[in-house]
């Protein structure tokens, strides 16, 4: 039998991060006051020092904005899956986000690829997994 993987920690200020993903969507905290996004959801706002915020679905795309291959596990929950990629995302709110993506061969793996949200159900929780997209999906940029 394998070692249990380690859960995150679904309560507190983040418990609506991971309710939004049970439910099939992202969503991500954003300051009340002046708009900035808060990623992991923390009490204050970085920029402006604001303690509201409001929760906003996310456009669930983004790229890879760094990624490396795991060869070693870090646990030993993760002892049969390597080698694995581990992805840093850049959701195109700007932010930044520690993931994997399905379906994806490490040999694949590349920076700047495109990619969207992929909430999947693991030992109980949802997390959120992303996968390749088109980069035709790539929005429109608006403005100078
Ligand atoms: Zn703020």
């Amino acid at each position: 039998m394998n070692a249990p993987r380690p859960r995150p920690a679904v309560t507190g200020l983040a418990a609506p991060f991971w309710q939004s993903l049970a439910d099939g969507q992202l969503q991500l905290a954003r300051c009340a006051t002046c708009h900035a996004y808060r990623h992991p959801p923390r009490p204050v706002c970085d920029r402006c020092g604001g303690d509201h915020f409001e929760w906003v679905p996310s456009l669930g795309t983004g790229e890879v904005s760094s990624f490396t291959v795991v060869h070693r596990p870090t646990l030993p929950a993760f002892a049969d899956e390597v080698p694995y990629g581990a992805v840093v995302v850049r959701l195109d709110e700007d932010v930044f986000m520690v993931s994997q993506l399905v379906d994806c061969p490490i040999d694949a793996l590349a920076v700047g690829m495109r990619v969207e949200v992929a909430p999947t159900e693991c030992d109980g929780v949802v997390l959120p997994l992303f996968r390749r997209v088109d980069n035709a999906a790539r929005p429109t940029t608006i403005g100078p």
